[in-house]
């Protein structure tokens, strides 16, 4: 039989009504057996996530405040959704342990992860699953990094004693045995990797959106969805803003080549979007997937002469970067000219000392720093074969009346990346839409 693995996010488990109809999708295929479960999230644009609840009491306990208040709203969220669905399950002990952890002052990464863990345990009850706590499975090595292959050892063993689970996202153990989290969103990661140590077939992916929209619908009207998206694609939007599915959560199915199914846990009938490793041509796909963007950044130029001859001219000015902790995002160059777009964040404060230092290195005729820089990438498998993209790119920015001031095409010629003023961010991403989207 094939195995699929499902991840619900938190506003897929929010409350009793969407407990159920996470029920009714994973009991309408015996192949669905491995559930990963984020913590409850917002019900409506006021409420609060419980990971964030979970925070707060870590807060004040480091202050020596009170965490009643908080505590309690905590609980009764859990056992509002244990009281509607019916079930014959109390949390009372292990609300009375997490307390007693928390007022003992136990580590943040072990408050946030209890979260996951009480709702997982909530879910496995009403579905009849057993409960794999993710501590037992999920391990992180001495320096904090993601321990994957013990990982995904042990967790094959484990996943393989139980027919039907339903594990905690988010969190795993230290060799010390003390609790650790992925970053924030990161129950996505954590499906990621129950579907590679269970050699599943597809990895469900279920939230509040029928998939990745074609560009962010809060500065193009309407977009598409993205039927079908490959790895390396996706990495290129989630990098430049794209969210939906947590930026690592690629890498551990990616190296299994199974593929991850964006799904709606409100429209279960809809599509949503596949990740394949590759796809298909087909002659209803698009030259290209998807526009992504972010605003944000900075160009640092610097004009010499004759500096296309100055050995290691390149290298002096990055060490200059690298000295004050900033990485670069792009490098355009010309003969006698070189952009540096750096995010603006990072050389905050710093700029003054930066713009010195690389005068001492190199004696520029010419250096100025700018921020107000917003990327935008237009990205698309299909791009590599069709001619006069970087043409539509820039028609339909110049139609739009926007000064393009970077052009970067990555070598595997699956992205095109242009840097406008942030000013010119909307209507650059509309008009790129409306050019290639019809
Ligand atoms: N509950 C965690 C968060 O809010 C992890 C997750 O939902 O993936 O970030």
């Amino acid at each position: 039989m094939s195995v699929k693995v499902l991840k619900f996010g938190g506003s897929s488990l929010a409350d009793a009504e969407h407990f159920r109809k996470v029920a009714a999708i994973v009991k309408s295929e015996p192949e669905r057996r491995y559930v990963v479960a984020s913590a409850p999230g917002k019900r409506n644009a006021d409420d609060e996530k419980v990971t964030d609840m979970l925070y707060k009491c870590y807060d004040l306990t480091r202050n020596d405040e009170d965490i009643d208040n908080v505590f309690i709203c905590i609980k009764r969220r859990y056992e509002k959704i244990i009281k509607d669905l019916g079930l014959d399950l109390s949390l009372d002990k292990e609300f009375e342990r997490i307390k007693m952890a928390i007022l003992h002052h136990a580590g943040r990464d072990y408050i946030a992860s209890r979260g996951e863990y009480l709702n997982a345990i909530v879910l496995a009850n009403y579905l009849g699953f057993d409960f794999i706590d993710a501590e037992k499975g999920i391990f992180f090595c001495d320096d904090g990094s993601f321990d994957a292959e013990k990982t995904n050892r042990v967790l094959t063993d484990l996943l393989e004693k139980h027919e039907y689970a339903v594990i905690p996202g988010f969190y795993g153990s230290m060799p010390n045995g003390t609790i650790k989290t992925f970053t924030r969103g990161g129950s996505d990661f954590t499906g990621s990797v129950v579907a590679r140590a269970a050699r599943a077939d597809l990895y469900e992916n279920w939230t509040d959106v029928s998939g990745f929209l074609m560009a962010d619908p809060r500065y193009v009207n309407d977009p598409k969805a993205i039927e079908t998206i490959t790895y390396k694609e996706l990495r290129e939007l989630s990098y430049m803003g794209a969210t939906v599915l947590h930026e690592d959560a690629i890498f551990p199915v990616r190296v299994a080549g199974i593929p991850i199914n964006i799904k709606n846990t409100n429209r279960p009938a809809d599509r949503g979007t596949m990740i394949v490793k590759n796809a298909e041509l087909s002659a209803d796909d698009g030259l290209i997937t998807g526009i992504a963007g972010k605003k944000g950044f900075s160009t640092i130029v610097l004009e010499k002469d004759m500096m296309n001859s100055e050995l290691g001219f390149g290298k002096r000015v990055l060490e200059v970067l690298m000295n004050n902790g900033v990485s670069f995002e792009h490098l355009p160059s010309g003969i006698d000219t070189m952009s540096i777009i750096v995010s603006t964040d990072d050389i905050k404060d710093k700029k003054l000392a930066i713009a010195e230092e690389i005068t001492r290195a190199v004696h520029p005729d010419y250096i100025s720093i700018d921020d107000g820089i917003a990327l935008i990438a237009v990205v698309g498998r299909n791009m590599v074969n069709g001619v006069g993209t970087a043409y539509r790119v820039f028609k339909a920015a110049a139609d739009a009346g926007v000064n393009i001031k970077m052009i970067d095409q990555g070598s595997s010629e699956l992205n095109i990346i242009i840097g406008v003023e942030e000013k010119d961010y909307q209507a650059t991403l509309q008009g790129i839409y409306s050019e290639f989207v019809k």
